[in-house]
Parts: C-alpha cells; sequence; structure tokens
C-alpha cells in the first residue's frame, strides 16, 4: 500500500472517530438534560407547592387569610380550594387569577381525599390526572383546623403542564446546536487528523524499513508527544536490535572459534592413535586423556548455549527449598581446590553456619561457580580469591572478589549480556560471554540483587543478595 493511501485512509478514519465522537457527545448531553428535566420536573412543582401551602396556612387565623390566599393563587398560578370534612363542601375556591371559581374542584379533589390524609397524619400530596380537561395536576392538600368534629382542609393545585411541550421548542434549538458542533467537531477533527496522521505515517515507513532489517533507520522528531514518545521508544528498539545483531555476530565467530579449535584437537590426537600410537599403551592413553578433555570443553560450551535458551523460554521451572547457604558456598569452593594446588591459588573463604534462604540450590550453586571460575580465569598473577557470606539487614550477601585484571567502569554494565566479553580476542578465549547472563536471568528469577565493583589492575567483586529464611 502507497504511504498516501495509508495517510488518506487513516486520516479519514480519524476525521470521523473525532467528529462522530464529538457529535456522540453532543447526543448524550441532550438526552440525559432531557430525561433528567422530565424526572424533575413534577418533583420541582411539589417542592414550589409545598412551600405555597406552608406560607398560606401561617396565615389561617389572622383576618387576612382569605385575602392572602388570592394573591398567591394569582401571583403563583395555584388553583386553591378550603374543603370542610362535611359532606366535603367547598367553602372556598380560587382560580389561578386568585378570582373565586367552582368547576375547578372536579377532577382535583379525589372521594378518597380525608382517607389519604388519614394515612398522612393530615397532609397529603399527589399527582392525578384530571379526565374533565385532559391534564395533569400536582396537589397538595393539608388539614388547617377542625370546626365542630370537621376537619377543614386547605387544597393547592398547581397544573402540570405537558412536559413535551416545553421541550418541543427547546429540540429545535438543539438539533441546530447539534448540527453546528457536528460542522465544528469536523472541522477541529480534521486540523487534529492532519497533526497526527502525518508523523504517524511517516513513523510507520521508518517501523518498516526497521522490520527489513535497516537498525540504521533514524525516527522523525517532532508532532505530538505520544508520537515523539513512540519514535523514541522505536529508536531504542532499533539500537537494541543493533546491539543484539553485533552481539549474535560476535558470538557465531566466538563459538565457531571456540568449537573448532577443540575439534581440530580431537581430530588431530586421534589421527595420531591411528598412526602414531596406537601399539603405545601410555602414548595412546595420553592422548585419548587429551581427547576426552576437549570433547568435555566441547560439552560445556553447548550445554551453556541450551541452558541459556532453556532459562529464557521461560519454561524452566525454580525448585524452591530452604538449605544453608554457606555449606553450598563451601562445597563450591571445595570444587575449586585443584585450581588451589596447580595453581598455587588461594582461595578464602569468610562464612558461619546457618545463612539459610530459601532459593533453588542447584541454580544457585551455578551462580557461585560462575563468579568464582571467573574470578579464577581473571585473577592474573595475584592468586589469591576472598568469598564471602554474611547476614546483613535480613539478606544473606556473597561476595566473591578477585585481585587481577579487573573492568573499566564503561564496560561494566554490558558484561551481564550475552555473548558479551570484555576482550574478546585476549588471552582468554575459552568464554563464550553467556556465564554472566545466565547468572543475570536465574538472580533475576529470584527476584535477587546482584552488582558488581571493579577497577582495572586492581580486581572485581561480584556480589548477590537472598532474603534470608526461617529454618
Ligand atoms: P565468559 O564465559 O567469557 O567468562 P561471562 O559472561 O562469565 O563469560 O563473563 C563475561 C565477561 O565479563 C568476560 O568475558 C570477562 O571479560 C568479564 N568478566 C567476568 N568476570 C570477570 C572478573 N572476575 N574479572 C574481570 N573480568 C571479568
Amino acid at each position: 500500500m502507497k504511504p498516501n493511501k495509508i495517510t488518506n485512509r487513516m486520516s479519514f478514519g480519524m476525521w470521523l472517530s473525532f467528529t462522530l465522537l464529538a457529535t456522540g457527545i453532543a447526543g448524550l448531553f441532550w438526552v440525559v438534560l432531557e430525561t433528567s428535566f422530565r424526572v424533575n420536573y413534577k418533583n420541582e412543582n411539589m417542592e414550589v407547592l409545598d412551600r405555597a401551602i406552608w406560607a398560606a396556612m401561617e396565615k389561617y387565623t389572622s383576618p387576612e387569610f382569605e385575602d392572602n390566599l388570592r394573591f398567591i393563587a394569582g401571583s403563583g398560578e395555584y388553583f386553591i380550594q378550603l374543603v370542610s370534612e362535611r359532606e366535603q363542601q367547598l367553602l372556598l375556591a380560587l382560580d389561578n387569577q386568585g378570582q373565586e371559581s367552582q368547576v375547578q374542584a372536579e377532577g382535583i379533589i379525589p372521594d378518597n381525599l380525608f382517607d389519604l390524609l388519614d394515612e398522612g397524619k393530615g397532609f397529603c400530596s399527589y399527582c392525578i390526572e384530571d379526565t374533565v380537561r385532559n391534564m395533569e395536576w400536582a396537589v397538595e392538600a393539608m388539614v388547617v383546623a377542625n370546626q365542630e368534629g370537621y376537619r377543614i382542609v386547605l387544597v393547592f393545585s398547581k397544573s402540570l403542564a405537558n412536559v413535551s411541550s416545553l421541550i418541543h421548542p427547546l429540540r429545535a434549538r438543539a438539533v441546530f446546536a447539534l448540527f453546528v458542533v457536528l460542522v465544528i467537531a469536523s472541522f477541529l477533527s480534521l486540523m487534529i487528523t492532519r497533526r497526527f496522521a502525518g508523523p504517524i505515517n511517516r513513523l510507520t515507513e521508518m517501523a518498516k524499513q526497521l522490520a527489513e532489517g535497516n537498525y540504521a533507520v533514524a525516527f522523525p522528531k517532532g508532532g505530538c508527544y505520544e508520537v515523539e514518545q513512540l519514535s523514541e521508544t522505536l529508536e531504542m528498539a532499533a539500537k537494541e536490535f543493533n546491539a543484539t545483531e553485533a552481539l549474535r555476530r560476535e558470538f557465531v565467530a566466538n563459538i565457531s572459534h571456540d568449537m573448532k579449535t577443540p575439534l581440530t584437537v580431537i581430530k588431530m590426537y586421534a589421527e595420531m592413535i591411528q598412526t602414531v600410537s596406537g601399539e603405545n599403551k601410555t602414548k595412546r592413553e595420553a592422548h585419548l586423556e587429551r581427547i576426552i578433555t576437549e570433547v568435555e570443553k566441547l560439552n560445556g560450551l553447548i550445554s551453556d548455549t541450551m541452558e541459556l535458551a532453556k532459562l529464557q523460554s521461560g519454561t524452566w521451572e525454580l525448585k524452591m527449598e530452604t538449605f544453608d547457604l554457606s555449606h553450598l558456598v563451601r562445597s563450591a569452593r571445595l570444587s575449586f581446590a585443584v585450581h588451589q594446588e596447580s595453581r598455587e591459588l588461594q582461595i578464602d573463604l569468610e562464612t558461619e553456619e546457618g545463612l539459610y534462604v530459601y532459593a533453588d540450590r542447584k541454580l544457585i550453586s551455578r551462580v557461585l561457580e560462575n563468579f568464582i571460575s571467573n574470578a579464577v580465569k581473571f585473577s592474573g598473577d595475584m592468586k589469591k580469591i576472598r568469598i564471602k557470606t554474611k547476614r546483613e539487614y535480613g539478606m544473606i550477601k556473597t561476595t566473591v572478589q578477585d585481585f587481577g585484571a579487573g573492568i573499566e567502569a564503561e564496560k561494566l554494565p554490558y558484561i551481564w549480556e550475552r555473548y558479551y566479553k570484555v576482550d574478546p580476542f585476549g588471552t582468554n578465549k575459552s568464554g563464550t560471554g553467556v556465564g554472566l547472563h545466565i547468572v543475570k536471568e536465574i538472580l533475576q528469577m529470584h527476584q535477587a540483587q546482584y552488582g558488581v565493583s571493579s577497577e582495572p589492575g586492581k580486581g572485581s567483586c561480584f556480589w548477590f543478595r537472598l532474603k534470608a529464611a526461617k529454618w
């Protein structure tokens, strides 16, 4: 698909979404307004009636009671009746102009008015359908006096105009407002779309190039904050891809070299057995010994690579148990005792009993072996290694320190990356650069803290901290 087509489709889609959204919000606003208007209309009328009837009732004993009723009826458009319980006799009836009128009482005062007043302890309010005039009334009635055992009741009523007829003129205006909103929203969304779609389209093009393997691609800057963030993230991803690709190439070169060397040696000794030492038992056994050593080297290389693949596939299941880390450290040190004898290497150990942790024993042992074997490999002429395991603020901290080559500060952050070797062509060519990456994976699986401090020429100190467990 051509970029123009993408832009057009994307722009149209965005424009349509924004416009529909704005129109939807405006429409929703109207629906909520109309519904709440309908619901509140009756309640508000009742409240108005309530206030009026209380105001009128306060003056019942005063001589201006009737004049006051006329005034209230005229000013508030209420229909007011004064009814006696004796045969429901109408003592006074005022229309909404404050004039005396008998007509409106029918349809407003129900036959069971006094039953309702009994239930409401002298007060009642209701809405009633007036079949005579085909309209609805809001009514409130209140007992104001008792004459000769008959209750005198004040009845206030207000016609509830047809809500729809009130809303109708507003609705026509709402349609016009909706149309104006639609035009404005359409125009605004066109502007917003232009601002978004352009940079996104450029990003899409660049991301495609990235997918095709062009890691040097430069992502455009500018546009809104989100687009800029996306651009930066893609740029970071490109850098990561680039670095991983470089490491992968280096690893392939390393591993081919690492595999080729033992294979050449194996082939050479096998040929020697075939042609020279076949009959000579002592020589033959020495050559076979060499072959076995090289095969073991190859085996280690392959199992390292496989172990990493397994750890990273997410299928590795931790076998957690509580054990004394000091015992594990002691036995890890013992397995390097052979170096102590052959290279006059001194491995000091400082620890105490009872440093319990809850972890995968096999994997933690792998971490220790890696730290110690690196310390042995890189300790150079300073033939001394110091291992410490101690309790520290509810944690158990283990450090493996050597006094050898050390690592330059700018290279330190990379040593945990897979396939990374500080000096890939140095004297120590046997490593694959995978060991510390495996360590990192293991310690992260245990949610353990870990790190290294190092100074070139002075040595390195690798450490990790596990939560202390109760035994
Ligand atoms: P390798 O198999 O190459 O040892 P690692 O992942 O264990 O792989 O280590 C990565 C790199 O970190 C090593 O190649 C080495 O350059 C550096 N490194 C690790 N431990 C030490 C150490 N104790 N002293 C100096 N450099 C070290």
